[in-house]
Parts: C-alpha cells; sequence; structure tokens
C-alpha cells in the first residue's frame, strides 16, 4: 500500500515521451532526478531501475544508454560497474565537448567557449572526477588532429 504510494508520488513528477521517460521533479546540477523514499533520498532512475529489476548490486552504478540524464525509462538504464559507468561519462563529455567549442586560435593555441558551455564543462568535470582543463585539453587534441586531417576514431 505504501509502496503503491511512493510509485504515485514518483510517476506525478514522469513525463513519458516516446523514448525518453523525462523527470520533471527536483534535479541534481548534473541533471539527474533526485527522488526521496522515506528518509532515502536518491536518483530517480535508481528508483526506477530497482522498482523494475530488484536492488541494484552493491557497488554497481546505473547507466544511461540513451545519455539523458533526467530519464528514468528502465529500458534505458543498464547496470554497470563504477569504472565502466566512469569511462561511458568520460566518453561522452568528450563528444560533447567538441560541439561547444565556439572557436580556436592556433597562435596561441587557445580555445573559446560561450558563459553557459563553460558552465556545461565545469558540471561534467564535477561529474567525471576530471578538471576542465583535462577536457578541454583532450576536446583540443581531437580538434587539432581532425584539423591536420589525421583523425581516425580509435575510441570504443
Ligand atoms: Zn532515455
Amino acid at each position: 500500500m505504501i509502496e503503491t504510494k511512493r510509485r504515485a508520488d514518483f510517476e506525478r513528477f514522469v513525463n513519458r515521451t516516446d523514448t525518453c521517460w523525462l523527470w520533471v521533479g527536483a534535479k541534481n546540477p548534473a541533471g539527474y532526478g533526485v527522488f526521496r523514499v522515506g528518509p532515502v533520498r536518491a536518483g530517480a532512475h535508481r528508483w526506477a531501475w530497482q522498482w523494475t529489476h530488484g536492488p541494484i548490486p552493491e557497488g554497481m552504478q546505473i547507466h544511461h544508454q540513451c545519455r539523458t540524464p533526467a530519464c528514468v525509462n528502465p529500458s534505458h538504464l543498464t547496470v554497470v560497474t563504477r569504472r565502466r559507468n566512469l569511462q561511458n561519462r568520460r566518453f561522452d563529455s568528450w563528444q560533447g565537448i567538441d560541439d561547444r567549442i565556439t572557436g580556436v586560435s592556433h597562435e596561441p593555441l587557445t580555445v573559446t567557449l560561450t558563459p553557459e558551455h563553460s558552465a556545461w564543462l565545469r558540471a561534467r568535470a564535477a561529474e567525471t572526477g576530471e578538471t576542465a582543463d583535462e577536457l578541454v585539453a583532450r576536446a583540443m587534441y581531437r580538434y587539432m588532429a581532425r584539423w591536420l586531417g589525421r583523425w581516425k576514431d580509435t575510441s570504443e
């Protein structure tokens, strides 16, 4: 009975689209939904996964295959090791930065980001445990490699 009520509370914050089920309630700075059940406050996607598949095994994390942090569609979520999840996130951060660089000057080598994208970058860095400089350095390397026409995608 209590469980049913909680699920109903949860559903009030879910906007189901044809693909992702978007969380419209409280979110953390990285864009993940947050939901409280009794004294336990946890990621909305974690609740969604548990209610569908059962308890999340110790030390495991929930990965969004759809790359949409606010999504709580259980069919878009997979359980992965912490290490794997971090790799996925780093790969995503790296991908995203490419699209957000607004200018590169080659002499001296500098990257221009809009203020909005700088904030985005800091959020990604906080998420992956890397520094914003590390993320930018990697994006610049990729940009330069492509510019030189030698870019070959060898990422996973
Ligand atoms: Zn999704």
